[in-house]
């Protein structure tokens, strides 16, 4: 049995087996066979051996024919050692001898040889390392079966266990089959942890080491509330959390009955609690919760999985289901929001942003659309044509000053006036408003409030850029605090600027949909937030049990802490008094 803790990121119990997904230079557990199976383990070292020298040699013969023989010898050195039994009669002797599987055999003895070339004095040996990895790599490829490394190829519900997601592995991630996920890296707000978030799927982040710690067939307990995971637990943790998958059923039927009340305070204050998607075919799923309109549409998630760039037709297409899908509901659609963790899987698409030395200070978001200008008026067409189908706000992301807002505006006039120009019909007075997700853009927000019709703020973005942490890195993950007095009084500050210039003003960071932050934004004057759509029952609850002067006290009493883990534990007290339990064995939420 192995308990490990991470990062909570999605709530929920679930208890399966795992599926640990293959990463090429994950280390290969050692595990012993019987006797009998040797000979069939040195059969299969020999037959991988036969097909990787297969396979090179094939690369080889191309590569002279393409590139010429100059550049072709690399692989007649992978061949040369291939080929050498001082190196092969090692992957047999310790089957023989050790009693390990083919694959722990080979993943062992190309380690060894890595190590000594790596300690090498002479630099030829040093520098064929990456060589000695690659041919690793091939031969393991061979012995481990290449299925747990297709999600689509899960077929029964499990657990899955990875280094790592990108996004559109995550966005594609079949929910009746995909029962929980467990990742190395991470931090809470990564958009592996949003959206595994949004499809309702418990998760947990940061587990540093455990897919070195799982095997595929494992029994596994994922809690999403206490950010726990226990694999191969006994009879006792079982009985426990199968108690506890009960136990939430019963909560959510509960928290279910609240769906078509309002998100009203006790003293009447109507509060507006929007949906995040990524797709239009999230939509249903954000009603059903209870939300009263989409606060943001990430429309970059089309572009992840596509191969080539998404036309109008597609994008248009895409904003239409989703208008259809809200009957008459508020949409705010914000333009691409691409590079940093968000990068095309296609390398025709992935190309602009490749090669950022700093990809989260680099060329992203409005900025790599505004040096993309093709790209962006294509996107601009295609919202302002969806707009005529039903009530759309457009939204640009990551502005960091007005010159750059003041480009995206004048982009947006120019593909009005060419729709004008064709007869093209779509909405002449859309709202426009931007991401308050930048330091800067925070610190001028009265400046900007007379130039956007609304504000939204990014308190993802907001939160690493003011404490200079990445948002999606584990090992740093206790530093990145949503309850950091910096960034509580840049909100209140943004949230006064708003009010006093009569700017509307939502929220659609990690944030809204955490309770402990919630009677101090609604203190602070907030009164529309917009989240992951699970996380709407429980903030609705809370709200219909506060009133604002309450929650003006508590922000009042909040903003005067020096350090965020006394706004946190503040906070976290606050919001037990008004509903008891709320965090009943779960990790603060930041
Ligand atoms: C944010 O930064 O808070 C935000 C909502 O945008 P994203 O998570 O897509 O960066
Ligand atoms: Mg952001």
């Amino acid at each position: 049995m192995l308990v490990k803790k991470g990062i909570a990121v999605s709530p929920g119990v679930a208890i399966y087996k795992a599926v640990v997904l293959d990463n090429e230079d994950r280390p290969v557990p050692r595990r012993t066979i019987p006797v009998a199976l040797i000979d069939h383990h040195i059969r299969r070292v020999d037959s991988a051996l036969e097909e990787s020298i297969k396979q090179i040699t094939e690369v080889h013969q191309q590569t002279t024919e393409t590139l010429g023989e100059e550049l072709a010898k690399i692989f007649s050195f992978h061949l040369g050692m291939l080929a050498d039994p001082a190196l092969t009669d090692q992957f047999r002797a310790m089957v023989r001898k050790e009693r390990v599987t083919a694959e722990y055999a080979v993943y062992s003895v190309m380690t060894t040889y890595a190590q000594t070339f790596l300690a090498h004095e002479n630099s030829y040996f040093r520098d064929r390392v990456g060589d000695i990895y690659d041919l690793k790599r091939r031969v393991l490829r061979q012995l481990i079966t290449s299925g747990t490394n297709d999600l689509s190829k899960v077929d029964a519900p499990s657990i899955v266990i990875a280094q790592d997601l990108t996004p559109s592995q995550t966005a594609a991630l079949d929910k009746s089959k995909i029962m929980g996920l467990a990742t190395d890296v991470g931090g809470r707000t990564s958009h592996t942890a949003i959206l595994a978030h949004a499809l309702g799927i418990p998760a947990i982040v940061g587990l540093e080491d455990l897919t070195q710690r799982v095997e595929s067939g494992d029994t596994v307990i994922i809690d999403g509330h206490r950010g726990v995971i226990i694999v191969e637990p006994d009879a006792g943790q079982l009985l426990e959390y199968k108690q506890e998958v009960r136990r939430i059923k019963k909560l959510d039927a509960e928290l279910g009955k609240l769906r078509d009340l309002p998100a009203v305070t006790k003293d009447g204050t109507e509060i507006s609690l929007l949906g995040n998607i990524e797709f239009p075919t999230e939509v249903p799923d954000a009603l059903e919760k209870g939300a009263v309109g989409i606060g943001l549409y990430r429309t970059e998630f089309l572009y992840l999985s596509a191969e080539h760039e998404p036309t109008e037709e597609q994008q248009y297409d895409s904003y239409v289901e989703t208008i259809r899908n809200l009957g008459g509901k508020p949409l705010t659609i914000r333009t691409l929001d691409l590079g940093a963790d968000k990068i095309p899987e296609s390398a025709e698409l992935a190309a602009p942003m490749l090669n950022e030395r700093n990809p989260f200070l680099g060329l992203r978001s409005i900025r790599l659309c505004l040096q993309n200008l093709p790209m962006f008026r294509t996107q601009l067409r295609a919202i302002l044509r969806a707009s005529a189908e039903g009530p759309v706000k457009i939204m640009f992301p990551l502005i960091s000053s007005v010159m750059e807002l003041r480009q995206a505006k004048m982009i947006l006039q120019d593909v009005k006036e060419d729709l004008d120009d064709q007869d093209i019909p779509f909405a002449e007075n859309i709202p426009v408003g931007m991401m308050i997700e930048v330091p800067s853009a925070a610190l001028q927000a009265k400046t900007f409030s007379k130039e956007v019709d609304f504000f939204s703020i990014g308190t993802n973005d907001l939160i690493q850029y003011t404490v200079a942490v990445d948002r999606a890195n584990e090992r740093i993950a206790n530093l990145y605090s949503a309850g950091h007095p910096a960034v509580i009084q840049l909100l209140k500050d943004v949230i006064r600027a708003a009010d006093r210039s009569d700017t509307d003003v939502s929220l659609c960071g990690e944030m809204a949909g955490q309770p402990e932050f919630i009677m101090l934004l609604l203190g602070l004057g907030l009164r529309s937030f917009s989240m992951t759509p699970p996380a709407i029952p429980e903030v609705k609850r809370l709200i219909r049990s506060v009133s604002l002067d309450q929650c003006r006290r508590v922000a009042r009493k909040a903003v005067g802490f020096d350090s965020d883990r006394e706004v946190l534990n503040y906070l976290r007290d606050e919001v037990n008094k008004v509903m008891p339990k709320a965090f009943d064995g779960r990790s603060i939420g930041f």
